[in-house]
């Protein structure tokens, strides 16, 4: 198949994939929810990319957002309940040249998934992982998560969510090896393409939670962020996210963070008051593990029982 670049450039490419090569399904999603706009803004990344859809993977575990593989017109793994991350990790263990995106949501990840969102992270194998955040179990209708404000009513919690939610931010961030952090809204088409962007263009496990509109269920949890953008504070710096003039007059509290800077990191994501936008973290040299899980792919099978008895005989007496 064979194609032309738009805007009358003379470069000839041999295929050239436009938004509908990345789209698969009518996506079915309640109107309003912030997951149409993640969607496509995956898809405008990939196809700026100019990736072969073929030669990506979109993996998921449960949950509304988990719907994504089947909205993509590339491979896709509709896993189980919170174990997205196992999954992306081996189809990176077996095919490293591949592509990976997670989508999980908040119960998915930080609940029964939080054993595989600490491990997986550790590991940073390459793969944008995107957790829809909308503090609330959305596809069974209301129940408290993990990321569920204190106060929140919900169908487990009708007079209000107990406890304290807990803070994605800070987790991540302490977990050993870790190498991309970064929040952005749904509802700011810029940020969250240049955020997606840069998580893409990063080697390594790029974490990106995402505050996303559940207007069915949540829409708490999110209205007063949309009526109030001075509880941002959005990340500058010639290393972080690029922001054009328009990103900035919506979040006008500005702060200049170096990602490079954990402590700093730190600071920032524990502040209740104002919320970070952009990138908090980043670490280009941290160990990716598919380097050292695949280092024996491709070897024959005399090869690898060669090395088997090799390290066998290091026992020898
Ligand atoms: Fe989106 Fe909420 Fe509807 Fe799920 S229930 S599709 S998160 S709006």
């Amino acid at each position: 198949m064979f194609g032309i670049k738009a805007d009358w450039s003379l470069d000839v490419f041999e295929r050239y994939f436009t938004l509908g090569d990345y789209s698969g399904g009518e996506a079915r999603w309640c109107p309003g929810c912030g997951d149409f706009a993640v969607l496509n803004t995956v898809h405008r990344v990939l196809r700026d990319a100019q990736l072969p859809p073929e030669k990506s993977v979109a993996v998921s575990g449960i949950g509304c957002s988990s719907r994504l593989p089947h909205y993509m017109g590339t491979y896709g793994l509709h896993g189980l309940h919170g174990r997205a991350l196992p999954l992306a990790n081996g189809v990176k263990a077996h095919r490293p040249e591949l592509d990976v995106w997670v989508a999980t949501g908040d119960g998915d990840c930080f609940s029964i998934g939080a054993g595989p969102w600490i491990h997986s992270v550790r590991l940073n194998m390459d793969m944008v992982v995107l957790v829809f955040d909308n503090a609330i179990y959305g596809l069974t209708k209301k129940q408290t998560s993990p990321t569920s404000p204190a106060g929140m009513k919900t169908n487990t919690h009708p007079g209000g969510a107990p406890l304290p939610p807990l803070n994605p931010l800070t987790i991540t961030l302490g977990i050993t090896n870790v190498s991309f952090v970064a929040q952005v809204t749904d509802w700011n088409p810029p940020l969250l393409y240049q955020t997606i962007k840069k998580a893409h263009e990063h080697r390594g496990t790029s974490f990106v939670r995402i505050l996303q509109r559940c207007p069915v269920f949540s829409e708490s949890f999110t209205k007063p962020m949309q009526e109030h953008p001075e509880q941002f504070v959005l990340l500058e710096h010639e290393n972080g996210i690029q922001l054009d003039d328009s990103v900035k007059r919506v979040f006008a509290n500005t702060v200049e963070h170096d990602p490079r800077d954990w402590l700093g990191a730190m600071k920032l994501a524990k502040d209740d008051e104002k919320l970070p936008l952009g990138l908090l973290y980043h670490d280009p040299d941290a160990i990716v593990y598919e380097d050292i899980a695949t280092r024996n792919i491709g070897k024959s099978d005399e090869e690898k029982i060669a090395a088997i008895n090799a390290a066998m005989d290091a026992f020898a007496i």
